[in-house]
């Protein structure tokens, strides 16, 4: 086994880190300021497009999307290290075009898309030009498990017909936002319930779609992206939209929500990471009962935790990016399984004691904890909850052969 990433990766490391030093973090603050300062927090500071630029111009840009042409030709495992670098900023992902759910929905576009979806959409999302969403959960049904999804996509001549309500999805406050990737019945009969299911393209322009409301996470607008209420109002698209043809949406989920969940686990690696500076820093400063808090035995113990956490969680996300590689997505289900319930498990643990350690400064905005806090808190339930992923892991260690003379 080795542990070294290749120099080509050791290269990449170091220029995203120095973009990063560079670019992205200096201006944090300057595109919190211009989202405040513009007519409505729905519209993108400008600096996000500065910086896009100047990552595209430094061939910093896509570095996703394995196994395609058009991708940067890195693998999952070469990407992890990368993804990891850009989590470490609320901003760092989009300013490389490396974010969610735009990788997953390209991932979707590049594997299952005709020629003209990928010339319409695949193309300006990789340039950048335009976003995405990713539209399946629904407030009338337990969408944890998918097979609930009651919204319709009905064939009528050459067009689809869709009509339902969803909510959470994500990106959809986001004037850029042009093309959806929707999951609905087209065949609510079918007695193999996983057959039921499609996903199809709808552009966010055709009419019958109404964005209801944005939902705050936690009090956070999560502006410009924000998680939409949508209605479907009998809302038409052409018949080719369908992806992979009709009831093959689960196979499409199966391998759209691989890529999507390693991503958010690397960059929560991240986030971690960046946490735990932030508790360094504040702990050597301040001073309480006569000694630095990092010279108390209990903070001590709190980053020897969050250390020990954050390099494990990180050995198995790097683990489930090989799997992906060598054998395949389906094949990768249990560790994506896996890192989908611990890394972001880990990850909140980390961040609340850094916030601990902040004292009371630790739960405003001012240093950023709280909000990470909250977006990470989304993922123990976004991209499925950590019990359905529970479920999946145990059946698999159940489906394993016990030998029969075992005690
Ligand atoms: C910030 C955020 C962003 C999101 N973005 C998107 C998006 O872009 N697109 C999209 O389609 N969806 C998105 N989601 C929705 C998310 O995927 C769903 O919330 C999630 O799948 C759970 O579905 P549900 O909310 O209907 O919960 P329910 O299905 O009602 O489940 C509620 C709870 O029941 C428990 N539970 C469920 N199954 C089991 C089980 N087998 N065993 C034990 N307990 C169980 C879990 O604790 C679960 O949280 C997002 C959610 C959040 C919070």
């Amino acid at each position: 086994m080795n542990f070294e990433f290749p120099t080509k990766v050791k290269d990449l490391q170091a220029r995203v880190t120095g973009f990063m030093e560079g670019n992205v973090y200096p201006n944090e603050k300057v595109y919190e300021q211009q989202l405040d300062e513009g007519e409505t927090r729905w519209q993108i500071p400008p600096i996000m497009e500065e910086l896009k630029a100047k990552a595209k111009s430094e061939n910093l840009w896509n570095l996703f999307l394995p196994e395609s042409e058009r991708g940067y030709g890195l693998s999952n495992l070469e990407y992890a290290p990368l993804c990891e670098i850009m989590g470490r900023s609320p901003i760092g992902a989009e300013v490389f075009n490396c974010s969610a759910p735009d990788t997953g929905n390209m991932e979707v576009l590049e594997r299952y898309g005709l020629e003209e979806h990928k010339k319409q959409w695949l193309e300006p999302l990789l340039s950048g030009d335009i976003r995405s969403a990713f539209a399946m959960t629904e407030p009338g049904v337990a969408s944890s498990d998918a097979t609930n999804i009651e919204s319709s996509i009905k064939l009528e001549g050459n067009e689809y017909v869709i009509n339902g309500r969803k909510w959470w999805t994500s990106g959809i406050g986001d004037p850029r936002c042009k093309i959806l990737i929707f999951m609905g019945k087209t065949d609510p009969d079918n007695p193999d319930r996983h057959k039921q299911q499609s996903m199809i393209l709808v552009p966010t322009d055709a009419p019958g779609i109404t964005v209801l409301r944005t939902l705050p996470v936690f009090g956070f607008d999560d502006a410009p992206h924000g998680h939409g209420e949508v209605e479907f109002d009998n809302v038409r698209v052409p018949a080719t939209n369908i992806l992979l043809g009709e009831g093959r949406g689960f196979e499409i989920a199966q391998g759209r929500l691989g890529p999507g969940r390693i991503h958010h686990c690397m960059r929560q690696i991240g986030v971690a990471e960046r946490s735990l500076e932030k508790m360094l820093k504040r702990v050597k400063e301040r001073v309480a009962f006569g000694k630095t808090l990092a010279e108390q035995g209990t903070i001590m113990a709190d980053i020897a935790n969050s250390r020990i956490e954050i390099e494990q969680a990180r050995l198995l996300v790097l683990k489930a990016a090989y799997m992906m590689d060598t054998v395949g997505n389906k094949e990768a289900r249990a560790e994506i399984a896996m890192i989908k319930v611990s890394v972001p498990n880990m990850t909140l643990r980390v961040i609340d004691r850094a916030l601990q350690a902040h004292g009371g400064g630790g739960v405003t905005t001012d240093f950023g904890l709280a909000h990470q806090w909250a977006s990470s808190r989304t993922l123990r339930l976004a991209d499925g909850p950590d019990e359905v992923h529970r479920v999946a892991v145990a059946k698999m260690e159940l489906r394993k052969q016990v030998r029969p003379d075992f005690n």
